[in-house]
């Protein structure tokens, strides 16, 4: 297995260091917020800070982020090149420079509406998008459409040039944050349940809308239930075809898989936790030198360096322009498998303290893994839970019998 990625790509290395020596400092990296959420304090939000947004226009203008999107919507429309891509996200990450903005909006709806959306949604959303300005949620899962989200029951009818929708979303990622929310919704009731979905574009300030927060045991209430009594949405927030729904919101699922098992910020927990094994002591030494915790300590090590590889080989899928196809199912299900692997070990080293939660002045690590071990468990479930993943890959990948409990 060759790893290096040769000359002209270490000449483009040489390109991005520098660009990122005139254009970002040790002080601009330190000038981050303190982080205010459960997701902050597990390095899963990006700055979107004035800071940040100019750094980011600059390093778009020299063609570094946001390559597949094209320049009048805002991205630097470079010809696909995954290594590229690669190295400037190692690069960036190095000097922690505001990479591209992770979260539904532009990592799922954008790509999402330069595939379907009309041109004048692709004018009005993807640029601000990009740039964090606009915040999304995610309107798909119902109470009794999760795994068989195809059962979902929020309708849609159309009157004159508006949308009335009426039902209900739950497990609302941000609903109460967000300005705007992509939302499936039953347009066609007498069509087949895959066919009678449409995508449609929702303003959370529309009248008709209600969301309450639900609690989690972080004790947060990042979800919320939707409620929509009448909403009159314009028919032009349409994406793709009427009834097409289900098809268009595939592209949308793809991109969260990735999203969700990706291995950096695993790698970046694992660090956290080998540094908290050196530190706490057990039985009067660092619980590094446990026996027992050494032995998970590479367990979960040799798994993370599976799942890089593994990373390594859907960046070669890339380069070749091949479809990940099921290896993006194994590194969501493999990857958020390891993450409550590592919030475990963490847990069992912790003990009582772990108990200790955020902001109690004396928890270990400010309490962040306690917070990363429940998020783990979430993250399991959120984008598909890791049961059906199992059942895909058994049965597409594996050859195995189709479940003779589930009707799909
Ligand atoms: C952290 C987090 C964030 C989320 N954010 C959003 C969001 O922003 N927007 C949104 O729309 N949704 C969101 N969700 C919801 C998520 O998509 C659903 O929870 C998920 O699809 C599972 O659906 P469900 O909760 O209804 O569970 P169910 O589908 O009821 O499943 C319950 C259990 O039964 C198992 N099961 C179900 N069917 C089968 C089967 N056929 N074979 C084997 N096992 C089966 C599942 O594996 C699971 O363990 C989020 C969830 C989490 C945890």
């Amino acid at each position: 297995m060759d790893l290096s990625y040769g000359a002209e790509y270490e000449s483009y290395r040489d390109e991005v260091r520098q660009f990122l020596r005139e254009n970002w400092t040790a002080e601009d990296a330190a000038a981050a917020p303190p982080p205010d959420s459960a997701a902050a304090l597990l390095g899963a939000v990006v700055r979107t800070d004035e800071r940040a947004t100019q750094f980011r226009l600059k390093a778009i203008a020299r063609g570094y982020l946001y390559r597949h999107v094209p320049k009048r919507y805002g991205g630097s429309e470079q010809p696909p090149d995954a290594l590229k891509a690669q190295i400037v996200a190692e690069e960036f990450r190095k000097v922690r420079a505001p990479h591209e903005v992770v979260g539904q909006g532009p990592s799922m709806l954008v790509p999402t509406l330069v595939e379907h959306g009309t041109e004048e949604q692709k004018q009005f959303f993807i640029r601000d998008t990009l740039l964090g300005k606009i915040m999304w949620c995610q309107g798909y899962s119902e109470p009794n459409a999760g795994s068989d989200l195809a059962s979902l029951r929020t309708r849609g009818v159309l009157e004159g040039d508006h949308w009335v929708i009426n039902g209900q979303k739950i497990w609302t990622s941000n609903a109460r944050t967000s300005q705007w929310m992509f939302c499936l919704v039953r347009t066609e009731p007498e069509a087949s349940k895959h066919e009678g979905i449409s995508y449609i574009l929702i303003d959370m300030k529309t009248p008709g809308i209600e969301a309450r927060p639900l609690r989690q045991m972080t004790g947060d209430a990042d979800f919320d239930e939707v409620f929509f009594d009448n909403v009159r949405v314009p028919l032009s927030n349409l994406v793709g075809k009427r009834g097409q729904g289900w098809h268009v919101s595939r592209s949308t699922l793809k991109h969260e898989r990735a999203l969700i098992g990706g291995s950096m910020i695993h790698r970046r927990t694992f660090d956290g936790l080998l540094m908290l094994a050196q530190a706490v002591p057990l039985r009067g030494q660092p619980a590094s030198k446990n026996p027992v915790i050494r032995n998970r300590l590479v367990e979960i090590e040799s798994k993370l360096l599976a799942l890089e590889y593994h990373q390594y080989r859907m960046l070669t899928m890339g380069i070749r322009d091949e479809e990940p196809g099921l290896a993006g199912l194994v590194l969501k299900l493999y990857g958020t498998t390891l993450n409550y692997e590592i919030g475990r070990l963490a847990m069992d080293i912790l003990a009582d303290r772990g108990l200790l939660a955020p902001g109690e002045g004396s928890a270990p690590a400010m309490g962040m893994f306690l917070t990363a071990y429940m998020w783990s468990l979430g993250m399991l479930i959120a984008g598909g839970a890791a049961n059906i993943q199992r059942n895909v890959i058994g049965e597409r990948g594996l050859g195995l019998p189709r479940d003779a409990a589930t009707k799909r």
